[in-house]
This record gives structure tokens, C-alpha cells and sequence, in this order.
């Protein structure tokens, strides 16, 4: 069957991507992350890549590289293997914004990821500049600090966060445990430091 010209017509209007018309800050969803069984699942991972507009083999790569795990795509959610607290994919989220999304020059979300002679280069549309993807920074906490991702540490939870996850202090970081009270004392295992937050899982 031959479709008409009118649905042809529809249909490429359709594949025109919006250009971004919004004034202000960008910002793209908050993950919406629940755990199910054995698994976390990130719900609205495809809404946010709708938002990000990156391939979402390259943003799948980088959560499941980060969280050090397997997972999948399953429609419109990530399935990863493992409890994952939510505030560890904010953390991920943001992180993966800055270094492939957000131009350090305009700060706009207007760009493209594009490989050139095997550099990977964030383009950006808004502004014309361009620069290399920067490169992870280490994983490793500061200097003069023994706290790294890995290590093992007792949390001493003194707050509760707005998101209802257990706060402790340690020197100049900020730590995040999951499922507990202030009074308690959890060791738990360091997942990632994003300057002076540290998000955890428990061990
Ligand atoms: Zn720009």
C-alpha cells in the first residue's frame, strides 16, 4: 500500500527533533529509580535521554560502567543488576550531564557528541565552540584523604536528607547512606565521590 503524501508529510515533521526553546536553566529529569527484587531499576531512563539527546548505548555504557555492574535496557527503564540507592544515580546523571552534554563555554545542552580522528568532541549548536569529552576525572578523593571509592567506611549518621537517606560527616565530606537513622553507626563501602558528597552502598 502506498501511503499518502499527507502521511508522509506528517511523518517527517515528526522526526524533526524541537529546537530547544526553552529560556533559562536547563535541566534534565530527575531519575526516577526503584529497586525491584535483586535489581534497581532506573524508570525514566529513556525520558531522560529524550532529554540529554545522546545515543543510549553511550549512556547505558557509562551508568553500567560506573556502577561497576550489568544490566539492560527494557523499554523505557534500565534494569541494573544490584540496589543502587537513587541519590547514587542523581550523582551519575549529573556527572554524565557535564562531560557529554553541557557546553563549557555557553553552558547550553545544544551539542552533539562527534568523533573526530577517534577524539570523542562535544559540539555545540548553540555557541559554534567545541572541545574534547573530558576525561573521567580520577576516581580517587582528594589528596591528604584516605577516602576513595572502595573503601570501606563507618558512617556515623547524625541527619536525615530531604530524600529520607541517612547523612553522616567526615571531615569535609558529605555522606549519604540509605535505610538509616541518625544514632546509627553503618559500615558501608564508598560508591562514588562527586566533590565533597560521597554516595554509598551498604557492605
Ligand atoms: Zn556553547
Amino acid at each position: 500500500m502506498v501511503k499518502s503524501y499527507e502521511a508522509l508529510l506528517e511523518k517527517a515533521y515528526s522526526q524533526i527533533s524541537e529546537p530547544e526553546t526553552e529560556t533559562g536553566r536547563w535541566s534534565c529529569p530527575e531519575p526516577k529509580v526503584m529497586l525491584e527484587g535483586k535489581t534497581t531499576i532506573l524508570e525514566n531512563f529513556v525520558d531522560i535521554l529524550d532529554s540529554i539527546r545522546r545515543d543510549e548505548d553511550h549512556f547505558m555504557k557509562y551508568l553500567l560502567s560506573e556502577l561497576g555492574t550489568a544490566g539492560k535496557i527494557d523499554g523505557t527503564r534500565a534494569i541494573f543488576n544490584g540496589k543502587f540507592e537513587s541519590a547514587l544515580f542523581n550523582g551519575l546523571v549529573s556527572g554524565y550531564v557535564q562531560d557529554y552534554v553541557i557546553c563549557s563555554e555557553c553552558g547550553k545542552p545544544d551539542t552533539r557528541l562527534v568523533k573526530d580522528d577517534r577524539v570523542l568532541i562535544l559540539r555545540c549548536d548553540a555557541c559554534g565552540s567545541h572541545r574534547p569529552v573530558r576525561k573521567r576525572k580520577a576516581r580517587a578523593a582528594p589528596t591528604g584523604s584516605n577516602i576513595e571509592v572502595g573503601s570501606i567506611i563507618d558512617a556515623h549518621i547524625t541527619s536525615v536528607s530531604k530524600r529520607g537517606d541517612g547523612v553522616a560527616k567526615s571531615g569535609k565530606y558529605i555522606i549519604y547512606v540509605a535505610n538509616s537513622k541518625p544514632g546509627q553507626v553503618i559500615k558501608v563501602k564508598v560508591a562514588r565521590i562527586s566533590g565533597s558528597i560521597i554516595f554509598t552502598e551498604r557492605v
